[in-house]
């Protein structure tokens, strides 16, 4: 695709995030008239059989695409990744104790903001490495009595993630285990035999912002605090199909075009997730194995829990950071800033971005080198 400059640059950003094209190329074409209905989608009401219809396809897309199990529920909501970070403690603490593994800037986050509902417990940290690799879960000192367990499964900021998720009940937790996956959510499956909760914003990887996903196991509904907000009260949105208030409808139709475009993907004989997980590997080693075949780019981050979403990298020589940002956008290549708390650079190669994306950064990165050498 092509814009009045020429072809449409790569964009990594970290969020809001680059999207298939052919997804915002089929939101243009309904734009003003959705399947003949004379209305776009964001003129329906939500309650109306047109909005119904693409609201069910999405949920059911969405549990076919995660091999979501039948006793999940599926929840669209507003309030993003730092909404759920109060939502959740509000729906799962009853007041008690929740265990906190902080790992990077996001989980730090969820465990401030749980502090105000509940007994907020660090059981573990990997402050004093810098957040660059991931504490083992054999020294998690989980509690006996903890309502649930927070993990953020991939550290947007740090470039951290998980490569399988931790198994609780192995650990001798009976907690269920809570999982802030927005930034790599539907990149990879998910084991769902040790999960309770998982949430996450759709602007990393599903679509627009203003869309929260939250996928929640049936026996941890109805246990809210009394202070919870109706509208954040997992259980009635539960009870309502996600329509309890005015669910964000544009983020669930652009988020279901997007589900429809993850199923059709292949990768040789694998399709679906399983087809873009193939992919992300294939984009992340590339990029990394580049960074670490030079001296002239480093990346800090122990390499067993590299995020396969988000990399941050760093130019031996900081005084060339601004020269290379210059070059990058020149080069079509944009979003590259590192976040302010970590400084250098960052590029987020989410499900959207192709490997051409990043065989693009990769040889330009090698002609920067080359030029300064
Ligand atoms: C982006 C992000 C958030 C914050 O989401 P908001 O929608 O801005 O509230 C939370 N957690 C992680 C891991 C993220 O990447």
């Amino acid at each position: 695709m092509t814009t009045a400059a020429g072809p449409r640059p790569y964009n990594f950003s970290a969020g809001p995030a680059a999207m298939p094209e052919a997804v915002l190329q089929r939101a243009a074409a309904e734009m003003l008239d959705w399947n003949g209905s004379g209305m776009g989608v964001m003129e329906m009401s939500h309650r109306g059989k047109e909005f119904g219809a693409i609201c069910a396809q999405a949920e059911a897309d969405l549990r076919e695409l995660l091999a979501v199990p039948s006793q999940f529920h599926i929840l669209f909501m507003q309030g993003g990744g730092l909404g759920e970070n109060a939502i959740v403690p509000m729906n799962l603490s009853r007041g008690g104790r929740a265990d906190f593994v902080v790992t990077g800037s996001w989980s730090i986050k969820s465990h401030k903001e749980a502090r105000r509902y509940c007994e907020a417990a660090v059981v573990a940290s990997n402050a004093e490495d810098g957040h660059t690799r991931l504490p083992d879960p054999a020294g998690w000192k989980l509690s006996a009595d903890a309502s649930y367990v927070h993990v953020c499964t991939n550290e947007t900021i740090n470039g951290i993630e998980f490569q399988q998720l931790p198994d609780l009940a192995a650990l001798g937790s009976k907690a269920p285990l809570v999982i802030d996956f927005s930034s790599h959510v539907a990149s990879r499956p998910v084991d769902w035999s040790r999960v309770g909760l998982a949430f996450g914003g759709a602007q990393k990887n599903l679509g627009p912002a203003g869309l929260t996903i939250v996928i929640v196991r049936d026996d941890l509904l109805g246990h809210a605090l009394e202070i919870c907000p109706s509208a954040f009260n997992y259980k009635t949105v539960a009870d309502n199909g996600s329509m309890y208030n005015t669910p964000p409808t544009w983020g669930i139709y652009v988020a279901g075009l997007t589900f429809q475009w993850l199923k059709a993907q292949t990768e040789g004989a694998l399709t679906g997730v399983a087809a873009i997980q193939a992919r992300n590997v294939a984009k992340a080693k590339l990029l990394y194995d580049f960074i670490d075949g030079s001296d002239f780019y480093l990346n800090k981050v122990d390499p067993g829990c590299r995020s396969r979403m988000n990399v941050p990298f760093f130019l031996a020589d900081e005084a060339r950071n601004e020269a290379f940002l210059a070059g990058a956008r020149a080069a079509g290549l944009l979003q590259l800033k590192g976040h302010k708390s970590v400084g250098g650079m960052r590029a987020s190669i989410y499900n959207a971005m192709p490997l051409a994306g990043v065989q693009a950064l990769v040889g330009y990165m090698r002609e920067f080198e080359r030029s300064r050498a």
